[in-house]
């Protein structure tokens, strides 16, 4: 398809926004069968064909109506770097100019696709190179597809089975409708028909989106970027524990909805000399009594402009250890990409913050 006029932009719909039932009615609007809808689903979600001229099962009259009166918007590959453990880190323009980043994580043992939801994030945790950016603007339900569809197309994995995780730029528990828009698409039977299993969705506790999230009919797999045992220690890294505390957040996952023999993954940030004593391990453990949990920690990635360090192998493992003794399924996540800034916490896009002054910080980051 051309690439429309910005008149064009604003009144012609863009398929990569419509779920499958919103399809179906515009078709049904412009006089076409509304099952037309689910070819279509196949031929930009399967195939990752987006001009109508190769949907060569719909008639010649339904594809000339789609190139005159649609668009399909893709984000562009602004550039890829591929780190020594297989790691791709893409950043991908998108229709504004804006640039989000999205990462692909080969055999973890499975394909993975780490996506954002917001260019930059409003969280501000203490140690995250995004939350440096501030909240630029929300990255909408086509933009969230359309990382996984470049991502898939660029990688020929179009027909390997794949995960995604939301743990990319964003917060998206802050992006709600959008997100969960996303995910919609993303589960079409007649799309990609990715089944939840496969998808995580990872997030600071934004309280009232989470009891909403535990509603939901699509229900991804959950965690809780939790980094702290306790609400003195946690306000101080994650700002909106101030608003929702450890308790109230804790209390929300033992509510939440599992599958049998699924557990919630507490994400912890390990960094040294701040949460990381034998104490805060304890008082994880004990905080986690009753929660089907496991934990995830992630030694941080330092990074300049991040005022904390990586604590040293023997803390990591003795924190790891006192958690396992207490019979906590637990985890150590093997940082992936970290000579291309693709790792946790490191996904910023230079010349996009809000706030000139945090310049100087991320000057390291050149780009
Ligand atoms: N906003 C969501 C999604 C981002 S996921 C969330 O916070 O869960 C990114 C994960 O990487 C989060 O667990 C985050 O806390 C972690 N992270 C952020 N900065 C990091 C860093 N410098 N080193 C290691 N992990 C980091």
């Amino acid at each position: 398809m051309h690439d429309p006029d910005p008149v064009d932009q604003q009144t012609r719909p863009d398929l990569a926004e419509l779920e499958r039932p919103a399809l179906e009615a515009w078709l049904r609007a412009h006089d076409h069968e509304p099952f037309r809808a689910r070819q279509i689903f196949r031929w930009l979600y399967r195939h990752g064909v987006t001009d109508p001229a190769g949907m060569s099962d719909l008639s010649i009259g339904l594809r000339a109506t789609l190139a005159a009166e649609c668009q399909v918007s893709t984000p562009q590959i602004a550039s890829r770097e591929r780190s020594g453990d297989g790691t791709e880190k893409f950043a991908l323009r998108l229709g504004d100019g804006r640039v989000i980043e999205s990462v692909f994580i080969p055999d973890t043992p499975a394909m993975t696709f780490c996506v954002s939801t917001q260019v930059g994030c409003a969280m501000a945790c203490a140690f995250c190179l995004t939350g440096k950016m501030g909240l630029v603007r929300h990255v909408t339900a086509g933009e969230i597809v359309g990382q996984v569809r470049v991502l898939a197309n660029a990688l020929d994995l179009q027909s390997t089975p794949f995960n995604i995780v939301l743990m990319g730029m964003g917060e998206p528990l802050h992006n709600y409708d959008e997100t969960m828009k996303a995910l919609r698409i993303l589960a079409d039977e007649h799309g990609m028909a990715l089944p939840m299993r496969r998808v995580t969705l990872s997030t600071v506790g934004v309280l009232p989106a989470l009891e909403r999230l535990a509603r939901e009919p699509l229900m991804p797999n959950l965690a809780i970027s939790l980094h702290a045992p306790t609400d003195t220690l946690r306000g101080q890294l994650v700002p909106i524990n101030r608003k929702y505390g450890v308790a109230e957040i804790i209390d929300a996952c033992k509510r939440f909805p599992l599958k049998r023999r699924n557990r919630i993954t507490f994400e912890y940030v390990l960094l040294a000399g701040v949460n990381d004593s034998v104490e805060d391990a304890r008082r994880l453990a004990a905080l986690l009594t009753g929660v089907r949990a496991k934990v995830n920690v992630i030694p941080l990635n330092a990074a300049a402009g991040i005022p904390f360090e990586r604590p040293s192998d023997a803390a990591i493992d003795r924190f790891a250890r006192t958690l396992a003794d207490r019979g906590v399924v637990v985890s150590v996540r093997k940082s992936r990409g970290r000579d291309i800034r693709a790792a946790c916490g490191q996904l910023i896009v230079e010349g996009q913050r809000r706030s000139p002054g945090q310049a100087l910080a991320l000057a390291a980051f050149g780009g």
